[in-house]
């Protein structure tokens, strides 16, 4: 299948169910197979990729042109009332990034922390000073390694669409994961192309029209109520309005990678693509 140069590349959070066996470096070759362009390495149950399978995936990558990122641990709560938790929160995405590094990968998502009931206000800066401690630990070898907190689709978890881009104004090397079915879930609105494309021009006025040239999205079909993200579903049995989704993303110029979460993964990214290339 034909690749513009730039433009969005479409792929799965995790490798393909199709995937004949189970490691990256068959889900790499599964999403070209696919005519597929990416691929979200998913590291949320912790980071089991060694350094020397990372070097493998990073190898078939290049090989078959598939751009990778990483999604830490979902173990993460910058916010949390016990130290210890926040040290360790702290270095599963310093670990996330330095083995996504190792596989090539660009981009490393994480959910931030949890409101605990705290102001959002001080939430904020408590994830903000973490969050500059954790840039401080990254170390060597991940300085292409952007750090992206993912905009939240549950009412209790801190990552509001203002609250990940303010952050991506104040910390050096961190920019948004804008998740457009948590966006949606988050208060049932944002399902429009004029809200859509909201959320994008925002994105630029504060980040810089450079930032939708590298953008990070999530997208798959989703279920809620009213403490927002109840699960992910499929697009065809969700309300998500994805070709005006699309729509915007194209009108407003976006490059990047565009990372299905629905259940049936690479069916959902093959839709997302095909509908994409219509326009
Ligand atoms: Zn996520």
């Amino acid at each position: 299948m034909a690749r513009r140069a730039g433009g969005l590349r479409f792929g799965t959070a995790g490798i393909p169910l199709s995937t004949r066996k189970s490691s990256y470096v068959a889900g790499v070759e599964r999403i070209r197979e696919l005519g597929l362009g990416c691929l979200e390495l998913e590291f949320v149950y912790g980071v089991r990729v060694n350094r020397v399978a990372a070097g493998t995936i990073k190898d078939a990558a290049l090989r078959h042109d598939i751009k990778l990122s990483a999604h830490a641990p979902y173990w993460i709560n910058l916010n949390s009332r016990d130290p210890e938790k926040v040290v360790a929160s702290r270095q599963r995405i310093v670990q996330s990034a330095q083995i996504g590094a190792l596989c090539g990968a660009r981009s490393v998502v994480f959910h931030p922390a949890f409101y605990m009931a705290d102001p959002p206000e001080k939430v904020f800066q408590t994830v903000k000073d973490n969050l500059v401690e954790t840039v401080g630990e990254l170390g060597q070898g991940t300085l292409e390694v952007v750090l992206r907190p993912e905009l939240s689709g549950k009412a209790a978890a801190f990552g509001s669409l203002d609250e990940i881009v303010e952050l991506s104004t104040q910390v050096a090397r961190v920019a948004p994961c804008i998740d457009f079915a948590h966006c949606h879930a988050r208060a049932g609105n944002f399902n429009s192309y004029n809200e859509f494309t909201g959320v994008l021009k925002k994105v630029s006025r504060r980040l810089g029209p450079q930032s939708l040239e590298e953008v990070h999205v999530h997208i798959s079909g989703i279920a809620y109520g009213r403490a927002g993200e109840i699960k992910h579903i499929n697009l065809k049995e969700s309300d998500l309005n994805y070709q005006e989704l699309l729509h915007a993303l194209v009108d407003q110029h976006c490059s990047g990678l565009v990372i299905c979460e629905s259940p049936n993964l690479e069916e959902d990214a093959l839709l997302l693509q095909e509908t994409y290339h219509k326009f």
